[in-house]
């Protein structure tokens, strides 16, 4: 089976770049919070267009710190969506928050904004958006409402680095964006980290004290924190891909369209809304014969995963939630229904014409 993504091709063409740079780090001895972080947390903000950024150990982390640092906490809500990775509804829950539930758009599998006031009780304190697959959440629609009701808004940008509506990046819109560097995401490190990015100067001090230990140096804690620091290696390799980070996208981008040039005929592909700049993190189908496609693929050896087979109000370790199968028809009808395809920037074009080859017999036939 070849693999669903191979990080191996990019790291030989980046090889030298990375080699000097871990030299480097590694001579300085400093691997927490050294230069490397700040560099990199100079280049995100920058690139972003705010005034913070702030590296931490995980994806996951960034959205509990932030969540946190904006004052969520025990006996409040955050409305979130149902179809996303299973860490967005952890990070609530890790604050006290309640995660409340909004049914996705068929289109994007974004949360659908015009079901999100309806569920705004007096506890809602946010609203926790998901750039999901690399698309643009309704930012706009997401941030009115917001402001009506007076809500803080979290982005979850984990698979959405470089995503842009009208030219404004995902992550800038919000009280805060987070970032998960994953090895798989469209900026991977070889390791775990994470970023926050924001406006708001004071948050942005708790936050830097919550990612260590309470405390802004000198063994003075004011406030109990958490060990979760973006480490200097990580850095140090991200800033070596940050350089390419849109030529990464673009390439994403090129795939995705030879990919919708011979699919689409036969099966649902993603959705590009006009305002929207899509990064592809997935290349995500949807046909109602998924499965058959699916077994069609692995039988020639050919990967493809699905994200996400069970919406997050289905899972086991949300029972306690008391969701019923029907809550939510739009994320579940999804959830049987997606397949993602290998998508990355060095993904070779023959492996993807075998790919839709594949998905067309088995659609036609
Ligand atoms: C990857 C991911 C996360 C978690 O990021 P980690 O760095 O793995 O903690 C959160 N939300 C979404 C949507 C993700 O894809």
């Amino acid at each position: 089976m070849k693999p669903m993504i191979d990080l191996r091709k990019q790291y030989l063409e980046i090889k030298d770049e990375i080699s000097v740079i871990l030299d480097d780090i590694l001579r300085s001895s400093q691997y927490i919070l050294g230069r490397k972080v700040s560099e990199l947390e100079e280049n995100i903000r920058a690139y972003h267009a705010v005034e913070e950024a702030i590296g931490v150990a995980s994806g996951t982390d960034a959205i509990h710190l932030s969540l946190k640092a904006v004052g969520i906490g025990e006996g409040d809500e955050v409305i979130t969506t149902p179809f996303t990775f299973f860490a967005t509804a952890e990070a609530v829950l890790y604050t006290g928050a309640k995660p409340v539930f909004v049914d996705i758009e068929p289109e994007t599998y974004n949360i659908d904004v015009s079901l999100i006031e309806k569920k705004i009780t007096k506890k809602t304190k946010a609203i926790l958006p998901v750039h999901i697959f690399g698309h643009p959440a309704d930012m706009n629609a997401i941030m009115d409402i917001a402001r009506e009701y007076n809500l803080k808004v979290i982005e979850d940008c984990a698979q959405s680095f470089g995503a842009s509506l009208n030219g404004r990046k995902t992550g800038s819109f919000g009280d805060a964006g987070c970032f998960s560097f994953y090895p798989s995401k469209n900026l991977g490190a070889y390791g775990d980290g994470g970023m926050i990015i924001l406006h708001d100067k004071k948050v942005a001090n708790d936050i830097r004290k919550f990612r260590n230990h309470g405390s802004s140096g000198g063994y003075r804690h004011e406030c109990l924190g958490y060990n979760s620091r973006l480490d200097e290696i990580q850095a140090g390799i991200l800033l070596v891909k940050f350089k390419r980070i849109d030529e990464y996208n673009r390439m994403r981008r090129d795939k995705a369209s030879i990919y919708n040039s011979l699919l689409s005929d036969v099966v649902g592909c993603p959705v590009e809304k006009s305002e929207a700049f899509h990064v592809y993190h997935q290349y995500t189908i949807r046909s109602d014969k998924r499965d058959f496609i699916r077994q069609k693929l692995s039988d020639s050896g050919l990967p493809s995963v699905v994200y996400y087979p069970i919406p997050l109000h289905l899972q086991e370790a949300l029972r306690f939630m008391e969701h019923r199968e029907g809550d939510f028809p739009v994320a579940e009808r999804v959830s049987r229904e997606v397949l993602s395809l290998p998508i990355y920037p060095e993904l070779d074009e023959d492996d993807m014409r075998a790919t839709c080859e594949i998905i067309i017999r088995a659609v036609t036939q």
